[in-house]
């Protein structure tokens, strides 16, 4: 019989054997890529022991103000909140009206403070960089705060104006008159809470390392503080079982902190990547870092990620509605695959989400690929979404 994901006492999610789970089919190629998806998963599920999955469709986008005159129903809302657990094909930008960005009010509105994305190259991908086997990241940006909190004024505009000649007369700052200008906040709180979530990660997986990623030696108050919060944390939550990468001797068990200035980040993440296991960072930095770590393992048509707040989690193909692609039967489906099989380990069905990985592995060890990454490899024919989709399941 099916049921609904429910949240433990330690805050981890209670699977039901068949258990209801809503799918936002999404804009764009967002059809095509589920169409690929779901029989993955079910069939992982199904040969692991687990499920049925009942996928429970909900409605975003322009699917949804076609039907229901509104891009993001309060039904389609009440139901990720019930549920839990959901997957999320890509979603347009409303071009006009009230929203700033789909995504982004469903991240708001449920308090999906953490964006995650694993980064792990699977072998046989075409890759930038000479040796992508030595990436294996788990990021965790800060979702809610920082630079896209929306705090931002036009230049010329009241708000700006009088916000300039606020701080010029109370704090003495110049700043230069008809700029526009923006707020970037950093709460102890909201820094705190995504550092919480990426320890425990990294401490339930017994990974040897949790970076701390900021620009501290810039914005001091902000980022700086981000750092410094994150040490505070691992010292009063997880004293003994953590050490900062100063105190820390050679084969020293415990997980080690460290933190890193975003820019030389960007270049430890190409030069040496397995040097880092788990990353927290604020809102702009892991939107920057995340991509540039999705290029080295074949792009975003490979990268999976999951919204995450406490109790509740979406998971989600990390590229956009590749308009020109929608209904072509072209694009790379994997993302959401990965986001799919990230959600199965998320729900305890590690032996499901293995077999998705594993699968889609051996599907591209064969060179049965689709454009985006054909068009990367020497004498290989792309496939269409639906038979990639089809090679992966007969490989499950
Ligand atoms: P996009 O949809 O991600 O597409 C940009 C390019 O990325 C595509 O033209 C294609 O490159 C490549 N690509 C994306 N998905 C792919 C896949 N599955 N397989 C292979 N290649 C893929 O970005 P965009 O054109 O900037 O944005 C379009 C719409 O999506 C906008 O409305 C944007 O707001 C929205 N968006 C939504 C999300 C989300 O829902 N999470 C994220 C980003 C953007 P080539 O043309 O080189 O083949």
């Amino acid at each position: 019989m099916s049921g609904i994901i429910t949240v433990g006492p330690e805050g981890q999610f209670i699977v039901p054997e068949s258990p209801i789970i809503p799918i936002i089919v999404g804009d764009g190629i967002g059809p095509d890529i589920w169409r690929a998806t779901r029989p993955i998963l079910d069939g992982a599920a199904a040969k692991s022991g687990h499920g049925p999955i009942e996928w429970l469709e909900v409605a975003a986008g322009q699917k949804a103000m076609d039907e229901t005159g509104e891009y993001l129903p309060q039904t389609t809302l009440d139901a990720l909140r019930k549920y839990r657990v959901s997957l999320k094909g890509p979603l347009g930008t409303p071009v006009g009206g009230g929203i700033r960005s789909l995504n982004v009010a469903i991240r708001k509105e449920l308090d999906l403070y953490a964006c995650i994305r694993p980064v792990k190259y699977i072998p046989g991908t075409p890759s930038p960089v000479r040796q992508p086997e030595k990436i294996n990241m788990v990021i965790f940006r800060e979702n809610t705060e920082d630079v896209y909190a929306g705090l931002e004024w036009p230049a010329g505009s009241p708000e700006a104006d009088e916000l300039i000649s606020f701080v010029s007369q109370k704090f003495g700052a110049c700043i230069r008159p008809g700029s526009s200008v923006g707020l970037k906040p950093m709460s102890e709180f909201g820094s705190k809470r995504l550092i919480r979530m990426a320890m425990k990660w990294a401490l339930d997986k017994k990974l040897p390392n949790l970076t701390l990623v900021h620009k501290g030696n810039i914005m001091k108050f902000t980022e700086g503080f981000f750092r410094a919060w994150g040490y505070e944390l691992a010292a009063d939550e997880f004293g003994p079982q953590t050490v900062p990468e100063s105190e820390a001797d050679a084969g020293d068990k415990r997980l080690i902190i460290k933190d890193r200035i975003a820019d030389n980040m960007f270049m430890q993440t190409l030069l040496r990547p397995d040097e880092y296991s788990v990353l927290a960072m604020p809102n702009l930095n892991g939107d920057y870092l995340s991509d540039a770590l999705a290029a080295q393992i074949g792009g975003l048509g490979m990268a999976p990620g999951a919204n995450v707040g406490d109790g509740l989690a979406v998971f989600e193909a990390t590229h956009g509605t590749a308009p020109k692609y929608a209904g072509c039967d072209m694009v790379n489906p994997c993302s959401l695959i990965l986001s799919g099989a990230f959600m199965l380990e998320f729900m305890g069905w590690n032996d499901a989400a293995k077999l998705v990985y594993q699968a889609v592995a051996k599907t591209i060890a064969s060179k049965i690929v689709t454009y985006d990454l054909a068009r990367q490899m020497d004498g290989v024919a792309p496939v269409a979404t639906s038979a990639f989709g089809a090679a992966v399941v007969e490989r499950l």
